[in-house]
């Protein structure tokens, strides 16, 4: 490569005119057509001990070397598909390993029989296709129908994201540029920028949307250098509205990828065009971002999507049920599902859904009714993978905390109801809440015996009916340990 990316290759139009030029000097060399076809028998012998027997004998075998000429090498390929695939998969390759058998060449171009390609023809890749009328469409990914504001159930965990996407969504004076939202996978980052994009175009229909994720900005930054074609790629991520990149944790670690996103960032941010994030962690705990992107992404608004804990995960589940019912208009759900499903299955809503789907699916075809019995069946493998992993240590500790207890009070021998209590839950709740042996929790509890875990169990079982305050504890220390 001549030079450093950026300096040589940054938006000034006349670098093309340059490149083609220098082009044209080095194919001079290549103008012998013996020389040429030495030259591919070459590379076609590297390419089959690189690539090995089968994808040599499907993608390079096929392929006919036409000329090359102005620095380019022209090849046949049998089919527009394995033309693009090609050019996808190893037209980087074969232009190396062209310099290293033959002479150094500007570019690879595979076209495929009655198009057989002209210098005039040779079209770099669309960064952004023309339309008939001259606008430019943008190559956003499609905003999914599904996911909008309206199918987005707002709960506890993720209000503050909800309210600040739809606030984005509002446009007018832009409050907090960029907005970025992190959390773990499946808790509806996603979910959200589509719904800004929906929102967006419905209110303002010429508003230049473009959502994207992170891998695919770096697939274009990386194109726009390999076809020299940065200005465009420049032009059209400053000229939108809205830019949206999705799981930008990608381009960490990923230097110039990460560069060019950054002053794209600072051209639109000082522009006053919105900007949405997504990462699956906050902007300071992503390793292999510069320091620099850190801090201006902390201008903005950070924030996170908690997990959905038990009310938001049934709030979900029964409005993915509706959606359920009209495909399966004629499904019967039982009573007590839901709830089920939103206990024991993990505060990730993907898999939430994911189980809902199964449980219709099954329905729908076998035509049998969703009892608390199939669900189990069903969905076996998913609740044994979500099964609770809390353990005793952790329910001593949480219920010492709750109580304003020692740990050591927990254990010792002490009868004051005051620590008699917390104990007979904290043994309660390891019964409900893990998979151990009576023995092996009384051990745990000071070295007790299996009947005072027995006892333990039943007393607070009837406490729970009789004394409310009790069960409201129970349930609050039960909830936070299952979260
Ligand atoms: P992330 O991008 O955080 O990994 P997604 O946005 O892809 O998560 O969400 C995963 C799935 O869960 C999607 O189908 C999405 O529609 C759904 N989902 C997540 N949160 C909610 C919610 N609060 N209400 C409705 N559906 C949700
Ligand atoms: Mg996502």
């Amino acid at each position: 490569m001549a030079g450093k990316p950026r300096g040589c290759l940054g938006g000034n139009p006349s670098n093309q005119a340059a490149a083609h030029l220098l082009g044209g000097l080095v194919g001079q060399c290549e103008t012998d057509e013996f020389m040429s076809v030495e030259t591919w028998g070459k590379v076609r012998e590297a390419l089959q001990d690189q690539l090995g027997p089968q994808a040599f004998n499907n993608w390079i075998v096929p392929l006919n070397l036409e000329r090359v000429e102005s620095g380019i090498a022209h090849f046949n390929a049998p089919t527009r598909f394995a033309a693009n695939w090609v050019q996808r998969h190893y037209g980087e390759r074969i232009q190396g390993l062209w310099g290293d058998h033959g002479s150094l060449i500007d570019r690879v171009v595979f076209g495929h029989d009655s198009t057989s390609l002209r210098p005039a023809q040779i079209t770099k890749p669309a960064l952004a296709t023309e339309t008939v009328s001259g606008e430019r469409e943008l190559p956003s990914l499609p905003l999914q129908a599904n996911l909008t504001f309206d199918s987005f159930v707002v709960g506890k965990p993720n209000e503050l994201a909800n309210a600040a996407a739809r606030r984005v969504a509002e446009g007018g004076e832009v409050s907090f540029n960029p907005l970025f939202f992190y959390s773990g996978v499946g808790l509806g980052k996603t979910h959200l920028m589509h719904a800004i994009g929906h929102e967006v175009k419905a209110k303002r229909p010429n508003a230049r949307v473009l959502f994207l994720t992170a891998e695919q900005f770096m697939n274009r930054f990386v194109q726009a250098l390999r076809f020299k074609d940065m200005h465009s790629f420049k032009e059209l991520f400053r000229s939108v509205d809205l830019l949206m990149v999705d799981d930008v944790q990608f381009i960490a670690g990923k230097d110039s990828t990460q560069e060019e996103f950054f002053h794209t960032f600072n051209a639109l941010v000082e522009n006053g065009k919105q900007v949405v994030l997504s990462a699956d962690k906050a902007p300071g705990d992503i390793d292999g971002l510069e320091e620099r992107i850190k801090s201006r992404l902390q201008c903005g608004l950070a924030v996170d999507l908690h997990p959905a804990d038990y009310e938001l995960r049934l709030g979900i589940l029964q409005s993915k049920v509706d959606l359920q019912m009209a495909r399966y208009p004629n499904a019967i759900l039982h009573n007590g599902v839901l709830e089920f499903l939103a206990q024991r299955i993990s505060s990730n809503v993907r898999v939430l859904e994911g189980a809902l789907n199964r449980l219709f699916a099954d329905a729908g075809l076998v035509g049998r009714e969703i009892t608390l019995d199939m669900v189990q069946e069903i969905l076996a493998d998913l609740l044994r993978a979500n099964e609770r992993k809390v353990t005793i240590e952790e329910i001593i500790r949480k219920v010492a905390v709750h109580y304003n207890l020692r740990m050591t009070d927990m254990l010792s021998a002490r009868r004051a109801r005051a620590v008699a209590r917390p104990r007979q839950i904290a043994m309660y709740l390891s019964k409900l809440l893990t998979t151990k042996s009576l023995p092996e929790i009384g051990r745990r509890f000071g070295g007790r015996d299996h009947t005072t875990v027995i006892h333990a169990v039943k007393k607070v079982d009837e406490l729970k009916r009789s004394d409310f305050q009790i069960a409201e504890d129970v349930e609050l220390l039960r909830r936070m340990l299952e979260a």
